[in-house]
């Protein structure tokens, strides 16, 4: 098994990257969408997230009111640390579920946003980067429905490139269009990923 974590800032195409490599054979183990299974209603992790920040957080129906979470932990580290700390763990023990039942042979893509964040670059036999400049990535996350306050506030959160170049094996440069990053993301399957699967 070759296991790829994928990173790079929201908006910089990190899921453009993993849809491609789908594309190619790879199986995509989705960190967002993990962290969301653990918060649906009845898990363990929506017990947890209430016993910490009240039932406000919950929606009439029950369910977890994501906007109202958001504002109070973008509003303040400490509640952040203490949100992260319920769902890091939970998103952490559920991806190790999904990676131990595909088969040995596999290319397993972990996209993972908070990779260099929450210190797990050394969890992967490599790691590829996504970058696109800062104002690229604001007009595409407006593109995507995003106010561009909200674009700016959440880049401004996230790790910098700098930061996230540190740690990189391979940097996905995706500044260009759309066929420029189909062929790069071709060229480090070629180079990077088919030589050393299985
Ligand atoms: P991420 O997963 O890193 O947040 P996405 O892959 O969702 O980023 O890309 C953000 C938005 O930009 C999406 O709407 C996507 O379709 C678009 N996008 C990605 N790459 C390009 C590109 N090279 N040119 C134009 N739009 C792009």
């Amino acid at each position: 098994m070759l296991k790829i974590g994928l990173t790079g800032g929201i908006g910089s195409g990190k899921s453009t990257v993993s849809a491609l490599l789908a594309a190619r054979g790879a199986t995509v183990v989705d960190a967002d969408r993990i962290a969301r299974e653990v918060l649906e209603p009845g898990t363990p992790g929506l017990a947890a997230v209430v016993t910490e920040f009240g039932p406000e957080v919950l929606t009439s129906e029950g369910a977890l009111d994501r906007a109202v979470l958001a504002a109070i932990v973008f509003a303040d580290d400490a509640a952040r640390g203490r949100l992260d700390a319920i769902v890091h763990p939970l998103v952490r023990k559920r991806s190790a579920e999904l990676v131990s039942a595909v088969p040995p042979d596999a290319v397993v893509v972990n996209d993972v946003p908070l990779l260099v964040e929450t210190g797990q670059a050394g969890s992967y036999d490599l790691v590829v980067v996504v970058e696109a400049d800062p104002e690229t990535r604001v007009s595409r996350l407006i593109g995507r429905g995003l106010s561009e306050a909200d674009a700016r506030a959440r880049i401004a959160a996230q790790a910098t490139d700098e930061q996230r170049r540190a740690v990189a094996d391979v940097v996905v440069d995706n500044s260009g269009t759309q066929e420029q990053l189909a062929e790069q993301v071709e060229r480090l399957w070629a180079e990077r990923v088919s030589p050393t699967a299985g």
